[in-house]
């Protein structure tokens, strides 16, 4: 993994190896803390780094922090206003992921989310392709259900619920597959361990609504509009049950490290043609056009770095 020479801890800009939390921090110890998984983009023509949607990103987190009773006087703009601090200090000329995290930060135990001070801290390292059949992906249904709204708020991006996709996950790829679809409480489909998904059945695309267990996803919000205002495509938000997969047409997955993966089968029955399909091409050449910043139409998207 190549990671950043520079993280933002404790309120400053150091090096790497000096952001550290304890062994005896809240946050470690039962997972208090909220994050994003962002990226920038390097647009080669331009010679510039562009950061995707951070307005978005960063107000979702703010929202995640907020169910977790967490106070901080940042807003959007000066969390945006520290990234690209950071991101300039070590001079990035390539695809980045960067995580801005808010957590638990005091030390001691005690199960609880008030009486708590958190502080907030970022690092950055290279892309790396995220599912790595992301034109054809086999995945399966998880046996695990996905975290209910009234366990552990899926809508959040809250650190310990990531332990829900890693299970998701890990039993999946061991099985031999490059991912899961997790049902939600109801039976219905919600989203793989790391990722949004749709479906196109009769040319409509479908997703689930923010309502069935899903996080709200900035690729998800990204690809709706792309999809009506480019493709002039319908788009519905409605629950997906498990075996109207196996009469879509297309399928794939969205998300800030995924992209636009296609899924081409799922539990061995393949899906539409078995090739991912044009809608998911066409949107995933819309998509990439908007993150590298080569559509003036949808530079509002995109910070320079
Ligand atoms: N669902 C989950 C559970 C995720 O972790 C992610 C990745 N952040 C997504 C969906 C996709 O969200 P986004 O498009 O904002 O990256």
């Amino acid at each position: 993994m190549d990671l950043s020479k520079h993280a933002y801890f404790e309120g400053k800009i150091v090096p790497l190896s000096e952001a550290n939390v304890s062994i005896a921090s809240h946050a470690f110890l039962y997972g208090t803390s909220v994050f994003s998984g962002m990226r920038a983009f390097w647009n080669e023509e331009r010679k510039r780094l562009f950061i995707f949607r951070p307005y978005d990103h960063f107000r979702r987190l703010l929202h995640s922090a907020r169910m977790m009773a967490m106070q901080t006087s940042h807003d959007e703009e000066s969390l945006i206003q520290l990234t690209l601090d950071l991101l300039r200090t070590d001079s990035w000329k390539q695809d980045i992921y960067f995580r801005p995290t808010f957590y638990k930060a005091d030390l001691g135990i005690g199960v609880r989310l008030h009486d708590v001070s958190d502080d907030f801290c970022i690092f950055v390292m290279a892309y790396e392709k995220y599912v790595k059949n992301d034109s054809n992906a086999h995945v399966t249904f998880s046996s695990w259900r996905r975290i209910d709204d009234n366990a552990i708020p899926a809508r959040g991006k809250i650190a310990g619920a990531y332990v829900n996709s890693a299970l998701i996950k890990s039993d999946a790829v061991r099985s031999g597959f490059d991912e899961a679809l997790a049902l939600d409480q109801n039976g219905h489909v919600s989203e793989g361990s790391a990722m949004n998904v749709f479906m196109a059945r009769d040319g409509v695309l479908i997703t689930p609504p923010v309502t069935d267990n899903i996080l709200e996803g900035v690729t998800r919000k990204t690809v709706i509009e792309l999809a009506r205002r480019e493709l002039g495509i319908e788009v519905v938000e409605r629950s997906i049950d498990r075996t109207e997969v196996f009469a879509a047409e297309e399928m794939f997955f969205t998300g800030t490290a995924a992209g636009i993966t296609g899924i081409t089968k799922v539990d061995h029955r393949l899906i539409g043609t078995g090739e991912m399909g044009p809608i998911a091409t066409q949107l995933r050449t819309l998509y990439e056009n908007a993150i590298y910043a080569r559509n003036p139409k949808y530079e509002h998207w995109n910070i320079a770095v």
